[in-house]
């Protein structure tokens, strides 16, 4: 039996959810065994609040504290709204990359920009899927053209200037306002835990990129879940007792994390 004031914080696509079909079968006897414990599991994620609270339902975690779109929206348990857009928000940071582009000649789309078909053929995901995708409260994601590489430090030059910071996954890249990463999203979360109750909780965090590096950092014993691109890092704590590296990709990878530190907490 877990602690009862340990708190699991997971990234989603290739850590809980298969790299190739977003399953995670593997993982429903410890989600399950952590359900039945009482031990919140927060999904921490670059998908949309509409995506996570999907996969929250499919999942048995609905009510669930989270963190969407890298960061940039904080949900509470009870889904209280601890940060997110203000009205207008999203219409100025279009505003911005649009003059960005035009500025710096460069051929990127948006998500915003193009059609639920267009998403879905772009990401492989169902047409009802990728419109979960496009539903972004406080982010955008670019397919970037490789041809404009050249010009990527300066358009995250001009992106700072104008308040925003850019997380660079492997075809999309993400914009959302600075200061929000994972990491500053989980001490969030913490301080609102200890507001509420007074403690503040054990936490194991898991992760399987380098958008993960923030989350990692941030939580007490980390899990680096075996991925099929670049790994998380470098983390500013390394040792063994404090990271563990899985053998397995996801889901089973999230299980076998999970696990050998609930082990090692008995
Ligand atoms: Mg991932």
């Amino acid at each position: 039996m877990p602690a009862p004031d340990l708190m699991i914080v997971t990234d989603l696509d290739g850590t809980l959810l298969d790299h190739h079909d977003y399953s995670f079968d593997a993982a429903v006897p410890v989600l399950e065994r952590l359900r039945r414990a009482g031990v919140p599991v927060v999904f921490c994620s670059s998908k949309t609040p509409s995506e996570i609270t999907a996969l929250q339902a499919r999942t048995g975690l609905v009510g669930q504290a989270f963190v969407a779109e890298n960061g940039a929206v904080v949900v509470g348990g009870g889904e209280r709204v601890l940060a997110g857009p203000a009205t207008g928000d999203l219409d100025r940071m279009h505003t911005e990359l649009d003059r960005i582009r035009d500025e710096l000649d460069l051929g990127f789309s948006t998500f915003s920009g193009v059609t639920d078909e267009t998403v879905a053929a772009w990401t492989g995901l169902a047409p009802d899927a990728a419109a979960a995708a496009r539903q972004r409260e406080a982010s955008e994601v670019l397919l970037w053209h490789a041809a404009d590489d050249d010009r990527a430090d300066a358009f995250r030059q001009q992106l700072a200037a104008a308040g925003y910071g850019l997380v660079r996954g492997g075809r999309f890249w993400h914009v959302l306002p600075a200061g929000h990463d994972k990491g500053a999203a989980i001490r969030m979360l913490l301080d609102d835990h200890e507001r509420r109750t007074g403690t503040v909780p054990r936490t194991i965090g898991l992760g399987d990129g380098p958008n993960d590096t923030e989350l990692l950092d941030a939580v007490d014993l980390a899990v680096v879940v075996r991925g099929h691109g670049p790994a998380p890092g470098p983390l500013a704590d390394d040792r063994p007792e404090r990271v563990h590296r899985t053998t397995a990709p996801a889901p089973l990878g999230w299980a076998e994390g999970v696990t050998h530190f609930l082990r090692s907490d008995r």
